[in-house]
């Protein structure tokens, strides 16, 4: 009840941050450049003035627990009907995958939330509801259905049906062609999800071995067991790397998905600032990351924007482009 309270006072918008552990390899001896407190962030060597502002600070030592903690109750807030969007966005390399995938040992937010939905079902919602899960990956503006390929390294599209977004004079959006698998428990929604993990493309830059030019989509349906209504949907978002293009040293091809990442996150951006700012014309036809989730961000929907730092000094210029992002969303 109090969350909820503060959530319509506050708008519909968390904005988090979480800044990853040191990497051996990274050179910590030298003091971190940022400071973490409850709800701010500060960037030491640029004095006082760099204070970022959020709903709430993870520092390094946070856990994927501590993490989930706070996602929580607005992942369950879609039994109320809300929407729900949790995003994570940040430079490649900075956890965006841990956040939300998580590795075997120590699962994400996903998996997380997937108990969740289970355990509120089987334990009071008793057969009322069901579920479904889709995933797909939205790379150089193409969506591609990750539940459908072929598990064939060579086939990877020849399975691809066309997939077309379609919205609705009611404000919601459909997408046509995409796989919406039928999820009867933890243990098989884990099954599929790791299925459509494994279809996720990556290829590789100067920044990280295997860095993510694509966005990957998981979308939970809930839906009223009896009439079949949809009640709620509920996006996981693992957003592609948010670098700039200079420092990736990119060229031809991975310097186009870059183009692309980099436009349809400012499109992102764009949306994100226009329901804050409680414009009439929300720009949500800029990208196919924005239409896709256009029911899901805007009014009565809860979104969670999980902005990721590295903590290396190194990385202190990419890190004041994600806080600044951060601070426009918010
Ligand atoms: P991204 O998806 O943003 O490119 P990753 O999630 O792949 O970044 O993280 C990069 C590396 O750092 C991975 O090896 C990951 O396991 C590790 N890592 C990221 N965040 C954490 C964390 N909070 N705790 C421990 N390891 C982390
Ligand atoms: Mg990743």
């Amino acid at each position: 009840v109090a969350l909820d309270k503060l959530l319509d006072i506050k708008g519909s918008i968390r904005v988090f941050s979480r800044i990853r552990p040191f990497k051996s390899a990274e050179n910590w001896r030298n003091s971190l450049p940022i400071s973490v407190e409850t709800d701010k962030i500060k960037l030491k060597s640029l004095g006082s003035k760099k204070e970022f502002i959020v709903d709430r600070a993870f520092d390094q030592n946070s856990t994927q627990e501590d993490v989930y903690k706070e996602v929580q109750p607005i992942i369950k807030s879609a039994f109320d009907g809300h929407n729900v969007c949790v995003l994570a966005y940040g430079q490649t390399g900075t956890g965006k995958t841990y956040t939300m995938e998580g590795v075997r040992e120590n699962p994400g937010i996903v998996l997380r939330a997937m108990e969740e939905l289970f355990r509120e079902i089987t334990q009071e919602k008793c057969e009322k509801y069901t579920l479904t899960m889709s995933m797909l990956e939205v790379y150089m503006g193409n969506l591609k259905d990750l539940l459908a390929l072929k598990q064939h390294p060579l086939r990877m599209d020849s399975a691809n049906k066309s997939i077309s977004i379609m919205a609705r004079t009611s404000g919601t959006v459909e997408i046509e062609g995409l796989t919406d698998a039928e999820i009867m428990n933890f243990k098989q929604a884990t099954r599929l999800y790791n299925k459509g993990r494994r279809a996720r493309v990556t290829s590789s830059t100067n920044v990280n071995e295997t860095s993510s030019r694509s966005h990957c989509l998981t979308r939970i349906i809930i839906r009223d067991g009896e009439k079949g209504k949809v009640v709620s949907k509920i996006w996981l978002v693992d957003l592609g790397g948010s670098e700039r293009l200079l420092k990736t040293g990119a060229l031809g091809q991975t310097l186009d998905e870059g183009k692309s990442i980099n436009l349809s996150l400012s499109a992102l951006g764009d949306v994100i600032a226009a329901l804050k700012q409680k414009k009439h014309h929300i720009p949500y036809r800029n990208s196919k990351l924005t239409q896709l989730l256009s029911d899901s961000l805007g009014e009565g929907s809860r979104v969670v924007m999980i902005v990721h730092t590295s903590p290396s000094e190194d990385d202190l210029l990419e890190t004041i482009c994600t806080l600044t992002f951060a601070k426009r969303v918010r």
